[in-house]
């Protein structure tokens, strides 16, 4: 086994616009299409490491392309190192800030790496990591639906065996939302976790009214009611929430994560790749939750978080969301409600006539 790491020659980064097999329909807008910028690093050893990010609008596809793009030059004859690299950009990029768009794009530069080193050695990133490729429970994740018109695909879900299930609501009155809730746990039956995700639509005083009212459907959790940043606001929420609080998809970096847990802010926690750093940021806040204690879900990007959950202390649901299906040469299969990271690397491949016919140009 050779000793010396692979060098970077270049990325390649592509942006696509992809369908998705369910419309995600939530309290503060809709998306029809996966928007994914995806990339490529390519080495000069014939390894090529890849990553996708969801950028949840086609708006901002293009300037986190260009972003790599130019960055691309600046890493070229640079080893594949994931730790070294992120230190690299903590200096490049500390007068400018890492939020936003900058700290998607390198959090999946992160991700790419790390498949790239999975890749030479020639295991699933898990393995790496010093963990193993358990399969993990999954919970199906939904928009906002209508519960006659979805009775199907709900149904399916349950055919499939998962065991958990997500829905969105707000958007509309506490009725509806009664409602749905009411109707979903009637069609899941007593022995399905059933989870709410409000995407930060309500404020704190109107979260404590509806929380309230949805206590007797047996809800696994209530996610993000209020803004994700009003940490404190959350905090108000939890101390008298009957339902455990869920939060984390929108915390950058492991500081965010520190930030929120220090405020007391929910008791799950469930970061998202894209902003907590990539894998690496991922490992880093993942110690923040075990000191607190506190069970940790992914968010999106299931074939990569089914790599690190594994290694992760308290591991909790994997948010089965596939976004990506449509421009993978293979997507990652669920079985009996469960999902397993395979490799080598993080197991991707662009199926690219897919990804030629959905390119988004914009
Ligand atoms: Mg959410």
């Amino acid at each position: 086994m050779t000793e010396t790491l692979p060098k970077i020659r270049a990325l390649e980064v592509r942006c696509v616009e992809v369908p998705m097999a369910r419309p995600l329909r939530t309290a503060v807008g809709s998306i029809t299409a996966a928007p994914l910028v995806l990339i490529d690093v390519v080495t000069g050893e014939g390894i090529t490491g890849r990553a996708y990010i969801f950028g949840y609008t086609t708006a901002v596809l293009a300037p986190i392309a260009h972003f790599l793009t130019n960055i691309s030059e600046e890493i070229a004859g640079k080893t594949i190192s994931p730790v070294e690299r992120a230190r690299d950009f903590d200096l490049r990029f500390r007068l400018l800030g890492h939020q936003g768009l900058v700290g998607m794009a390198l959090s999946g530069l992160d991700m790419a790496l790390w498949d790239a080193l999975g890749k030479v050695h020639g295991v699933p990133v898990v393995q790496l990591l010093g963990g193993e490729a358990v399969s993990l429970p999954a919970y199906d994740s939904y928009g906002i639906l209508d519960p006659v018109a979805d009775r199907p695909v709900l149904e399916q879900s349950l055919a499939r065996g998962f065991r958990g299930i997500k829905i969105k609501i707000g958007g509309g009155s506490l009725r509806r939302d009664v409602e749905t809730v009411a109707a979903v746990r009637d069609i899941l039956g007593p022995d399905i976790a059933l989870m709410v995700d409000y995407n930060q639509s309500l404020s704190v005083p109107e979260a404590i009214r509806r929380i309230e009212r949805l206590a007797d459907y047996d809800l696994h959790w209530v996610e993000e009611p209020v803004p994700a940043e009003d940490v404190h606001g959350h905090a108000k929420i939890r101390d008298v929430s009957p339902i455990p609080i869920q939060s984390g998809e929108n915390w950058w970096f492991p500081i965010g994560m520190a930030k929120a847990i220090e405020a007391g802010a929910c008791d799950y926690v469930m970061p998202d790749l894209i902003k907590i750093g990539g894998i690496t940021g991922w490992l880093r806040a993942m110690g923040v939750a075990e000191t607190a204690s506190i069970p940790v879900s992914s968010h999106l990007f299931i074939e990569a978080s089914a790599h690190v959950l594994p290694v992760t202390a308290n591991a909790h649901w994997l948010e089965y969301l596939n976004l990506a299906d449509a421009i993978l040469a293979e997507p990652l299969a669920v079985e009996d409600g469960r999902v397993t990271a395979r490799g080598p690397g993080l197991g991707m491949d662009w199926n690219l006539e897919a990804v030629e016919r959905y390119g988004f140009t914009g």
